[in-house]
């Protein structure tokens, strides 16, 4: 393939199922409405009336005298643009807001958790806003904010988006509504695709070479806006599938927001490095005559993360540390777990240095709190809602309780649960719960029988086999769906579907299951991940994937070393099996050396070495291999042209070549779904793309 992996995970998705022969699109790309008020799969079910009753009960108990947010979210609006969609270079559409519009109906959908709609409604936010004078907003243009601060002769550029495309229209409509200044400086507060991605749209590359363009980021911002999604990278583009719903339609029975803004941007995503580093926990700044001071934050929302305090504007920065949701402490996509407890610390920090004289506080998601005495609650329901997290969990854990049980006993305090921007949306309490036992205790419950399981397809037959088979199981799933039994209903249909993957029966009464569950969830990545679920199950995993165009920087950001390690990563052991050699590889232009030794089934990379005895030495430019990594020039081609010098046994690099397996995005996530070829096959030695990192 090109390069395109990570964009057909947010890319547009043409489905036809059945005779129904519905057409639609869905993900972070272009999308044909679906009608509101119908389902739009064949098999889909409305809300059950346990499904209803749960949501009036929220609607009863929940907080929704307080309109502070919708205050907030509209406070400082100066204009709209006449448009609602942003289109790509590509020609598809990046970016609708339009797709989104039924949520403004004024009309309480019963198939959405009442939580999360009223949040999907406050993320209906659209246009460009003041924050305070001077500090300006373009919101609802992608997935994250994209803010202006205004300097003596231009403008420094908080956060530019995910993609080029609608970067550039940001600035575009700053420029018009504000008057035309440059963009002097851009700040990446961390390392998620979101707020680097669109930076292209911002600035040319050449005035930030030049140091005539300022591009600010925190320590270890470079090597965690790459490395964090490139070993598992091919795993974590499918699970974004379940979390992010990407093949969902954007309906009150699909995909209605992402907590932090309503969707990816499906654009050119590029990255250009920052030339200037804050490497100090405090720094201060001033660039265009405005003063910042700079507050490292790693190990919270990203480990390369900072927030900033404008002291001239009595300003508080608060990057993705403070949103108005409480966020993953583990993503479901797949990430490393984060720390609940440093997360909570630094706001902390936030609230003890700059907190008690803020006079507006805003941040890269959400909208912006004014008056110290807001932000102080604020700051305060999101510090110790982390806090708590951690400890709570852990006060559990310390009394025996496990990975498997904390999520059905652990509970938000009650004071805590009646403040909305304590709420859950992003990180589910239930799963952020289990993250916290998992990062200090890891997976095992501590009971033996689940240290070494079966794996669920072998595990299935016994247990189908000891119920009496799949009538049975049908039958008393079915009479559980039927008495709104949703979770004792998966655990028996579960089991049936590992048994008969085949059996379509029974993978559409789980889709029923599931689907009711989504329902009931106020996070979205949960319920995005259950309903994802039931349309794989009902349709199978879809076909036909129109790939988006991406530049090539997140490869050019890839070190050598992580090309080998992933390289590595990629090596089919069983066709190395009794095979050994050593390969010098030189990069003269860059001046690196590495000695790479397969042995055991084992490929490992040793930096700034070279073997005595190495069956070939490899020489070739950094600069030439980019052009591999990317798949623009295979290596045999390097070879050829005599870019690429082999010295030795060239047969060792043959049979490198042929040891090396390329990931498919398309494998099974639930049973009997059949795996699809959906990443068409690339050079050996090509990179594939990271996975998208946004949304953390
Ligand atoms: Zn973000």
């Amino acid at each position: 393939m090109s390069i395109l992996k990570k964009l057909m995970v947010m890319g547009v998705f043409t489905i036809f199922f059945g005779s129904a022969s519905m057409a639609y699109a869905a993900g972070g790309g272009g999308v044909i409405p679906t009608d509101p008020t119908n389902h739009f799969h064949p098999k889909g079910k409305v809300p059950s009336r346990y499904t209803v009753e749960l949501q009036n009960q929220w609607r009863k108990t929940l907080p929704f005298d307080d309109q502070r947010d919708f205050e907030e979210q509209k406070k400082g609006f100066i204009a709209a643009p006449d448009y609602k969609q942003i289109k790509a270079e590509a020609g598809h559409v990046a970016w609708d807001m339009g797709s989104y519009e039924w949520l403004l109906d004024g009309k309480d959908f019963d198939s959405i958790h009442p939580s999360l709609q009223r949040q999907a409604i406050l993320n209906m936010n659209y246009g460009l806003y003041e924050v305070a004078p001077g500090i300006y907003q373009v919101r609802g243009f992608d997935l994250a904010n994209i803010s202006f601060i205004r300097g003596d002769t231009g403008w420094i550029v908080f956060d530019p988006l995910t993609a080029k495309e609608t970067a550039k229209a940001a600035l575009d409509f700053v420029n018009e509504k504000l008057g035309e200044r440059p963009v002097v400086a851009v700040v990446y507060s961390h390392s998620h695709a979101d707020h680097f991605g669109g930076v292209r749209g911002v600035v040319d590359e050449a005035d930030v070479r030049s140091g005539k363009v300022k591009v600010i980021a925190p320590v270890g911002f470079m090597d965690h806006a790459v490395s964090e999604n490139v070993y598992a990278g091919n795993a974590m583009s499918r699970r974004l599938f379940f979390q992010y719903g990407v093949l969902l339609p954007r309906s009150p029975f699909g995909h209605v927001d992402q907590s932090i803004g309503k969707n990816t941007a499906a654009g050119n995503l590029g990255l250009i490095p920052p030339n200037v580093i804050i490497k100090k926990d405090f720094e201060t700044l001033t660039v265009d005559g405005v003063r910042m001071e700079f507050q490292n934050t790693p190990g919270t929302e990203a480990p390369a993360e900072m927030n900033t305090w404008f002291p001239d504007f009595n300003a508080f920065w608060a990057a993705e540390n403070i949103v108005a949701t409480i966020h993953n402490i583990y993503t479901l996509r797949g990430a490393l777990v984060r720390d609940a407890l440093e997360w909570s610390k630094q706001i902390n920090v936030a609230l003890y240095k700059y907190g008690r004289q803020a006079e507006v506080m805003f941040a890269s998601h959400s909208w912006p709190r004014w008056g110290n005495e807001r932000i102080q609650e604020v700051m305060r329901a999101q510090r110790d809602t982390y806090a708590h997290l951690n400890n709570g969990v852990l006060h559990l854990a310390n009394q025996g309780v496990t990975i498997n049980q904390v999520h059905n006993v652990y509970e938000v305090p009650k004071s805590l649960q009646q403040q909305w921007t304590a709420r859950s949306y992003h990180g589910s309490v239930a799963h952020n719960s289990r993250a916290v036992i998992n990062r200090y205790l890891g997976y095992w419950d501590g009971n033996p029988t689940t240290l070494i399981p079966l794996s669920p397809e072998d595990s299935a037959p016994l247990y189908v086999e000891m119920m009496g088979g799949a009538d049975k199981i049908i039958a008393k799933g079915q009479e559980l769906y039927d008495q709104g039994q949703y979770r004792h209903a998966q655990e028996i249909l579960n089991k049936l579907v590992y048994a008969e993957p085949q059996n379509q029966e029974a993978k559409d009464l789980l889709a029923d299951v599931f689907e009711q569950i989504g329902y009931q969830q106020e996070s979205p990545s949960v319920r995005n991940s259950f309903l994802a679920a039931a349309y794989e199950l009902r349709s199978g995993i879809p076909e036909g994937a129109s790939p988006k165009s991406t530049g090539p920087d997140m490869i050019r950001a890839m070190t050598t070393e992580l090309w080998l390690d992933f390289l590595g990563v990629r090596l089919d052991s069983r066709k190395a099996g009794g095979k050994a050699f050593t390969i010098n590889l030189a990069t003269p232009d860059n001046g690196e050396q590495f000695a790479v030794e397969l042995s055991n089934g084992t490929l490992t990379n040793i930096e700034g070495f070279q073997a005595d005895d190495a069956d070939l030495t490899i020489t070739i430019d950094r600069a030439d291999l980019e052009a591999t990594m990317m798949g623009a020039v295979s290596f045999d081609e390097q070879i050829a042209s005599g870019k690429a010098k082999l010295n030795g046994s060239r047969q060792v690099y043959e049979d490198l070549k042929t040891m090396l397996v390329h990931f498919d995005l398309g494998f099974e996530m639930m049973p009997g779904t059949g795996a699809r070829d959906l990443t068409p096959e690339e050079k050996p030695f090509q990179q594939e793309q990271p996975a998208d990192t946004s949304g953390g």
